[in-house]
């Protein structure tokens, strides 16, 4: 066949292929030109899931009468005039495609009235072929009905879905634009029968319930995040509510819905550790980002935008996102940050009420012996420092242990199963960084403990060896250097009882293992690394005695939920989920 320009009416249907995919892109583009607009009502109609009809009727601005052939045109726009406008665009729509394309696969009546005009004008358009505007009385605002979608590209309807999944895509979305705009009253009608309403008042909550029913946007925590590349607003599921796949991982940035990989996965960095292979969190995160920051074009259907500064964005994401996990409780009492460690305050215990004592919530513990004086061991209550930490309620109601390795403890909701190893773990390193704050106690061996090392593991810890005797220890070279021999004469009070030696070899173990995020702070890892190995290990027998001693200890953590390295100290099994498991409650 010869080269030759295609004609127009096919060349806007391929162009439309990229913009109108389905009934829901159609509700799509509507709403976004309503928004434009500066609709406060958007009223969205379908019918046969959209492929009978799609009506969106707006209180917008509306189209001038003079400009409403135009707005059908390919290209036409009235939201972009020059290229460089495509930097900073403040508009949903700039493209100048969707009434063009809408219309170029249906049956498509454009209404539209502005203020102070005395009518309003109406356009059709079939498959493409546009009539002349007809003036036409109304309210203001605009109203696109479009009919028999795809009549003319029946290739089209065939990769359609079944009208129930039709029905519900375009359900998520107005829910999620509605979710994105508070400010908006949405009402969708499908198949007569209205589908979702909102306010418009600005509750998001109240839209939340329409999108995962009430309980779950009960559950759901709210994001507040502000700083000065961006703000994030929106919600995430507790660490306790997951979903099988990535689907209710949603973003919009600018007040517009974006798929974006890396996004997703700064998402899932903020749940580190506290999902299970394979889970995803439910997520609804609305970005704000300086329009000249963002190219939102990308592609036709601005699903993908492309961030000027995207490691800024993605950090921010991941802190907004760890933020708001860290800063709900669902176990009164703890404020948890893995990622940082605080040392105590004095006065802190007194933020607990004598109301809440008399009430027989908080359990005070007996004042503690001055820590210079007592001779701790390992797994002993009585080793908890001073600190706001030692007025804590205790929360965790012992139940036993598992398989030598779990401990089982009833919380206030549900079942928790702890890590016995990873819980010693954090304990040790919280009470160790206290006490840093208060010079280390440290307790002279009655036998000094000579350790022999390998000569390259007995450089590294030559090098250490200034560190070490900072943290508690009294360690020094003994006899002559090619003996790569050491003397360990006092390790620190709250390792008394663990192997000195031992103590000592993980000093100068491989570092592998070690993702703290404290890393760049040499100390805290060297107490990681120390912790890790004197605390006790999985498959340890422990008497219930010491069991209770470790979830109290666990309990008065600042960062209960991880040890020292990220990884988590418990999984919690709440009541609602071992409902749904036993099938006495729906499963969503
Ligand atoms: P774009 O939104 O990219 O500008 P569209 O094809 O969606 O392109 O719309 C073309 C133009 O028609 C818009 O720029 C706008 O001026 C006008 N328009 C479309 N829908 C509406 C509406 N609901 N209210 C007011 N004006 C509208
Ligand atoms: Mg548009």
């Amino acid at each position: 066949m010869p080269i030759k320009l295609l004609p127009s009416e096919v060349a806007s249907q391929i162009a439309a292929g990229e913009v109108i995919e389905r009934p829901a892109s159609v509700v799509k583009e509507l709403i976004e030109n309503a928004l434009d607009a500066q609709a406060h009502i958007i009223a969205i109609t379908s019918e046969n899931a959209g492929r009978r009809l799609i009506e969106v009727a707006d209180d917008g601005t509306g189209i001038p009468a003079e400009e409403i052939s135009m707005a059908v045109e390919r290209h036409a726009t009235s939201k972009l005039s020059k290229a460089e406008d495509l930097f900073h665009i403040q508009t949903l729509g700039f493209r100048g495609e969707a009434l063009a394309s809408i219309g170029s696969v249906a049956r498509m009546t454009l209404t539209s009235c502005t203020a102070g005009a005395k009518t309003g004008a109406r356009l059709r358009v079939e498959g493409g072929r546009v009539s002349p505007p007809e003036t036409y009385g109304g309210a203001v605002g605009t109203v696109v009905r479009v009919e028999d979608l795809f009549f003319n590209v029946p290739a089209r309807l065939k990769f359609l879905k079944h009208e129930t999944t039709e029905r519900r895509l375009i359900d998520t979305l107005v829910t999620r634009y509605a979710l994105a705009y508070p400010f908006v009253r949405f009402q969708l009608r499908q198949e007569s029968q209205l589908s979702l309403q909102t306010s418009g008042k600005g509750d998001r909550r109240e839209v939340l319930a329409a999108l995962y029913g009430a309980e779950t946007a009960r559950q759901m925590l709210e994001v507040q995040f502000l700083d000065q590349e961006i703000t994030i607003n929106g919600f995430i599921s507790p660490t306790a509510l997951t979903r099988s796949n990535r689907r209710e991982m949603v973003f919009f940035v600018n007040g517009r819905p974006v798929q974006d990989t890396a996004l997703s996965a700064a998402l899932l960095k903020g749940y580190h550790t506290y999902l299970m292979v394979g889970r995803y969190p439910v997520a609804l995160l609305f970005l704000e980002i300086p329009a000249e920051s963002v190219d939102v074009n990308v592609h036709p259907t601005k699903a993908e935008v492309r961030f000027r500064n995207p490691d800024a964005i993605f950090s921010g994401v991941q802190h907004a996102v760890r933020r708001a996990l860290l800063a709900y409780n669902p176990v009164q009492g703890w404020e948890t940050d893995p990622g940082s460690f605080t040392y105590s305050q004095p006065g802190g215990s007194s933020a607990i009420s004598a109301s809440a004592i008399s009430r027989g919530k908080i359990q005070q513990y007996p004042p503690e012996p001055s820590s210079t004086t007592f001779e701790g061991t390992l797994l002993s209550s009585q080793a908890r420092p001073h600190g706001p930490t030692t007025a804590k309620p205790a929360i965790l109601r012992w139940v036993g242990q598992i398989a030598n390795t779990y401990l089982a403890a009833e919380g206030p909701d549900g079942l928790y199963l702890i890590d016995q190893h990873a819980a010693h773990e954090r304990v040790l390193f919280e009470r160790y960084l206290r006490q840093r704050s208060q010079g280390i106690p440290s307790q002279a061996l009655l036998q000094p403990a000579v350790v022999e090392l390998p000569p390259h593991s007995a450089r590294a810890l030559e090098e250490q060896l200034g560190a070490l005797n900072d943290l508690g220890f009294t360690v020094e070279a003994f006899g002559p250097a090619s003996t790569h021999t050491f003397l360990v004469r006092s390790i620190p009070v709250l390792l008394a009882g663990g192997d000195p030696s031992q103590a000592l070899l993980c000093l100068v173990g491989d570092f592998e293992e070690d993702e703290t995020p404290l890393q760049s702070q040499q100390e805290a890892r060297l107490i990681a690394r120390i912790c890790k190995r004197m605390a006790i290990k999985g498959g340890q027998t422990l008497s219930p005695e010491e069991q209770k001693t470790l979830l109290s200890d666990l309990e008065s953590c600042q960062s209960p939920r991880t040890c020292p390295h990220g990884r988590p100290t418990m999984i919690h099994l709440s009541v609602d989920l071992l409902e749904r498991q036993f099938g006495r409650k729906g499963a969503r």
